[in-house]
């Protein structure tokens, strides 16, 4: 049976080559042109082409999101795009429009199509229809139950694939004009502003639905559906994604260690214990998550699961250190600092190849070799001798003094 793909959000090069590093077996981008969250993407074709061949080295694959929704005026340069994906090693394309569904069949059919969850397919009959019209892969609704997923992979003649993290969308993923409406900016056309989670006061005419001191917003809790991927991997579903594209690296490489880990031992072992879950959780809830839960995986969301009056996932200083190289011999780490911090403190290292390693940091050193009270300058580039082994691009993190991983 193929293992099962765990797929990363990519926002730039960097984040690409970490989340390939960190255990991604596919990343998805955005390029510059036809995409959603065209806006925020810093991906041309020659960053593609980069990102494909370092993907390629480390065996991993690259789909690129051509999922806007076009009009007449948006179809220039469609084709040729396409054909340009193709040529420089793109393995698939995310799409929601027939017209670019199509094209790039005819144009470009060395592309897998996959369907973008924008179309909202909640069944194997929708699911069916797609692979009819030749298209390589499905993503599901978000709004599906562990119970409808499984039902429909059973009967799906397609491979499938399921969001597992990130945020989600209020509304039936994408079908909002909620952005269009308050400023302009068209949702299926790269721009959404998120005015779901902006706050709001609720009048009923002139009279306030609530104290006015309060602000209501329309955002949801953020997915983490870590327990249900023992089910997933049973079920068959081809691919478990995990939303975030405007995310940091250090949330990225967080949550695609976490994952990859979490995967690996289901296929070791067949299954979690509790333990092992709670530990996952755990390590999940140190990326800066908005707090989570479980989405539509047990049925409709509960009130526990909206965000109501919150609206951000908010910037955590625990982020310290980017390790650029280790001696192994002398125990030197190279470090370039990302947030302040002291000698002595307690901290934890992750990477590529180390699971999360708690440490004290002894005296640290800038780069004339000087004794330093504090690190405090972000891309600082300074030295320590740490008492575990670290190895090029891990991350220290601080110890968190409380755990968020309260989910319900
Ligand atoms: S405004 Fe919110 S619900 Fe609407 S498309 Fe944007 S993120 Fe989704």
């Amino acid at each position: 049976m193929k293992k099962i793909e765990l797929l990363a959000p990519a926002g730039d090069l960097e984040r690409l080559k970490i989340a390939v590093l960190y255990g991604a077996d596919a990343v998805y981008l955005g390029g510059k042109q036809f995409s959603l969250r065209s806006r925020a993407s810093n991906f041309d074709l020659a960053d593609i082409a980069e990102g494909v061949k370092f993907a390629q080295a480390h065996g991993a694959h690259v789909h690129v999101t051509v999922n806007m929704l076009p009009h007449e005026e948006d179809m220039e340069g469609l084709k040729e795009y396409l054909m340009e994906l193709e040529r420089i090693g793109v393995t698939a394309i995310i799409a929601a429009s027939p017209t670019i569904m199509m094209c790039a069949k005819q144009y470009a059919p060395k592309l897998e199509v996959h369907v973008s969850t924008q179309h909202s397919s909640t069944n194997a009959s929708a699911a069916n229809y797609w692979k009819r019209k030749g298209m390589d892969r499905v993503v599901l609704a978000r709004e599906l139950t562990l119970k409808e997923i499984q039902e429909t992979a059973k009967h799906a003649q397609v491979p499938l694939e399921v969001f597992i993290h990130g945020g989600m969308c209020i509304s039936y993923s994408g079908r909002c004009v909620l952005s269009n409406n308050m400023t302009g900016r068209d949702a299926n056309r790269g721009g959404c502003a998120q005015s779901c989670r902006w706050k709001y006061r609720l009048y009923e005419k002139e009279r306030p639905l609530h104290d006015e001191q309060d602000l209501f917003s329309m955002s949801s809790k953020d997915l983490m559906a870590a327990r249900f991927i023992p089910d997933l991997i049973q079920a068959g579903i081809a691919s478990l994604k995990i939303e975030g594209r405007m995310k940091s690296a250090y949330y990225i490489a967080t949550l695609i260690k976490t994952y990859r880990l979490l995967i690996d031992e289901v296929y070791e072992k067949g299954n979690l214990s509790e333990e092992r879950l709670l530990w996952y959780y755990q390590e999940l809830a140190k990326a800066e998550n908005r707090p989570t839960a479980i989405g539509f995986y047990e049925g409709q969301p509960l009130p526990q699961a909206q965000l109501y009056g919150v609206n951000g996932a908010g910037v955590t200083q625990e982020f310290i250190a980017y390790v650029l190289a280790y001696d192994a011999d002398t125990q030197i780490a190279t470090l370039e600092v990302r947030n302040n911090f002291k000698p002595f403190i307690e901290a934890e290292v992750f990477g590529p190849h180390i699971t999360t390693t708690r440490f004290t940091f002894a005296e640290l050193y800038d780069k004339d070799g000087k004794a330093m009270e504090v690190a405090k300058t972000p891309m600082q580039i300074i030295t320590a001798k740490v008492p575990c082994v670290m190895e090029k691009d891990a991350m220290i993190r601080k110890v968190m003094k409380k755990d968020r991983s309260a989910i319900y």
